[in-house]
């Protein structure tokens, strides 16, 4: 089966409805040599730490995800709110990586993708499946890769969730269907700037805009299932770290998106942010921050507080 033009439009005016600020179509084929030989080194260097997930085959071939996949929408949702950069600004005592502060993203996100593709035989994943979702958002036109290993939106700058709808069916023949990697090759939009490099307190991004996953906060609060051993510079982030998007220059004076309700801080983030860590067995439940448990949070606040009193 082929998708028709009217099939991309309607799919397109739908993502629009729920609030997905981008969206764009792709042939799904393997990744190029080229990226698998970039992300076949980064594993061999143990750079992906102790996600061992990452190291599942699958990863390459997106017909793991939908049986007779050939066809990909990508997706960009914004994550920031006003009434979380205030709640960011005011905060007394920690930081929590912006796009944690609201409820959690996988389940709202794919309640989305379904209404979108409603009618039609597809799959939704956002962070749920192994899929190179950075490497697909560049072939489908939504970005570059930055130095931070980010992908970036010259519009949008790079504070948004990626999501990905797997069709099998096919393109109509005539959609663009070139390989965006040699057309963009990365960091080319970051010209001469380092800030992202420069501003990382661990010095976690390495040249070549790989991240070594054990330095970097977002590894260290987020995955890392003993208490995090922070290196380098002072910092107060409990749940995950966005230094290197905060410092870029594409993600500066970007207009607050329309956000979902959902998006908003939840009770628990505000409460964290002010420096209270007290929380009960279910406190999570729900939110961006189950990832790690209350005495996982409990556990990397008492680390910050120990950094930030330069204790051993
Ligand atoms: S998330 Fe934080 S620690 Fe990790 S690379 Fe970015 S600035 Fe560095
Ligand atoms: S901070 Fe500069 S170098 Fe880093 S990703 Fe943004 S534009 Fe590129």
């Amino acid at each position: 089966m082929t998708l028709t033009w009217a099939d991309l439009q309607l799919l397109a005016e739908r993502a629009s409805q729920q609030g997905f600020a981008e969206s764009a179509f792709f042939r799904l084929s393997q990744p190029s040599a080229r990226f698998q030989e970039i992300f076949a080194k980064y594993l061999s260097q143990k750079l992906h730490a102790g996600m061992n997930y990452l190291e599942n085959p699958a990863r390459m071939h997106p017909e793991s995800v939908l049986p007779g996949a050939q066809t990909g929408m990508a997706l960009l949702f914004p994550y920031r709110t006003q009434a979380g950069e205030i709640a960011l600004r005011s905060a007394k005592q920690y930081r929590i990586a912006r796009y944690a502060l609201g409820r959690d993203y996988h389940k709202f996100l794919k309640k989305k993708m379904k209404q979108i593709a409603e009618g039609y035989n597809a799959r939704g994943i956002t962070d749920s499946a192994p899929f190179p979702e950075r490497y697909y958002a560049r072939l489908a036109g939504l970005g570059f890769i930055g130095r931070n290993g980010m992908l970036i939106h010259k519009e949008h700058g790079s504070y948004f969730f990626l999501a990905f709808i797997l069709f099998p069916s096919e393109l109509p023949n005539d959609v663009d269907n070139q390989i965006r990697e040699l057309a963009h090759p990365d960091f080319m939009e970051c010209g001469i700037c380092t800030a992202c490099l420069k501003s990382c307190p661990s010095s976690a991004i390495l040249p070549g805009g790989l991240i070594d996953s054990e330095k970097c906060i977002s590894y260290q609060t987020i995955e890392k299932k003993v208490p995090p051993v922070f290196q380098g510079k002072k910092h107060n982030y409990i749940f995950g770290c966005d230094i290197c998007q905060q410092v870029c220059p594409y993600n500066k004076g970007i207009p607050l998106p329309k956000v979902a309700e959902e998006m908003q801080p939840t009770a628990i983030s505000l409460q964290l942010l002010e420096g209270n860590t007290d929380l009960r067995e279910d406190s999570l439940h729900g939110t961006a921050l189950q990832r790690r448990k209350p005495e996982g949070i409990q556990s990397n606040a008492m680390q910050i507080d120990n950094l930030l009193n330069n204790k051993k």
